[in-house]
């Protein structure tokens, strides 16, 4: 069988805060439609690794390639985002634009409708005629379950529905891949499923998918590939099968063994 284009790359990724190295030369790739579930105890540099790929943490080292963006960030000059020379930053932001970010929270302006949630990145972003996107967003309300709800305000949904909105406003940037950092773990334990649910329909699309999570029984279900990632490290690798219900290293052991 043919490989799947690779849609995500990260190789050789380092990150320090101070003297806390907290990303330690992570590479791994993600190919189209394929989802990868990120596991590893709290502190080991998850989130950090997920903003990276997005675009929104700039790493010391290492190269990233989501889509047709590339970024070699050795190569970019040192100090703050805001003093960048121009051709940096742009190709920074070019980056960004290939993620659709779905965070802990779900981060929805809450004086807009969700309509006008999904609505806001193509039209204001990406420059979408506003008629065309407001079609697509109602489309994305129907696929994500809430089409009665599109008039409604964030504090007018329950958090797994808000959540859902979230999802829809990161696939109407027609992202490349979809990062979700943790995407249930602020939801009332009744509304995980529904949205589980959704990432599940995500993935028999075959959107291409970065899940950091803690849920196992959806990564055994939806990864293609968990990475178990422990001090900044890829400490394992592999089919769910195998990382989840075999795995080799003493530190995935006892990390699963915690939150089973
Ligand atoms: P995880 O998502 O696995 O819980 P994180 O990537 O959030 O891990 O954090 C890894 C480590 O990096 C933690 O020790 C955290 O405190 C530190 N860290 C994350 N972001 C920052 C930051 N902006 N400044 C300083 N330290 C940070």
């Amino acid at each position: 069988m043919s490989q799947p284009e690779v849609v995500v790359s990260a190789a050789h990724v380092r990150k320090s805060f101070g003297d806390k190295e907290v990303l330690r030369d992570i590479s791994f790739e993600v190919g189209s439609g394929e989802v990868t579930v990120v596991l590893g105890p709290s502190g080991s540099g998850k989130t950090t690794l997920l903003r990276a790929l997005g675009g929104l943490e700039r790493p010391d080292a290492g190269v990233i390639t989501v889509g047709d963006a590339s970024l070699d960030f050795g190569e970019l000059t040192p100090g703050r985002h805001d003093r960048l020379p121009r051709g940096q930053r742009e190709q920074l932001t070019a980056l960004g634009r290939q993620s659709g970010f779905v965070f802990q929270g779900h981060n929805l302006f809450a004086h807009k409708s969700a309509l006008d949630n999904i609505t806001e990145g193509p039209v204001v972003v990406q420059g979408e005629d506003p008629q065309a996107a407001r079609e697509r967003a109602l489309a994305l309300l129907d696929q994500v379950g809430l089409s009665e709800h599109a008039d409604k305000y964030p504090f007018q949904l329950s958090g797994g529905q808000q959540q859902r909105v979230g999802i829809a406003r990161a696939l109407a940037l027609r992202p490349s891949v979809v990062l979700f950092d943790e995407p249930t773990s602020a939801l009332d334990p009744e509304t995980v499923g529904e949205v589980l649910q959704v990432m599940r329909d995500l993935a028999e699309q075959h959107w291409t998918m970065v899940v950091v999570t803690h849920e196992i029984r959806f990564a055994r279900q939806v990864a293609d590939e968990v990475l178990f990632i422990d001090g900044g490290v890829v400490v394992e690798r592999g089919a769910p099968e195998q990382v989840i219900l075999d795995p080799q290293a003493e530190r995935t052991r006892s990390f699963l063994q915690r939150i089973l």
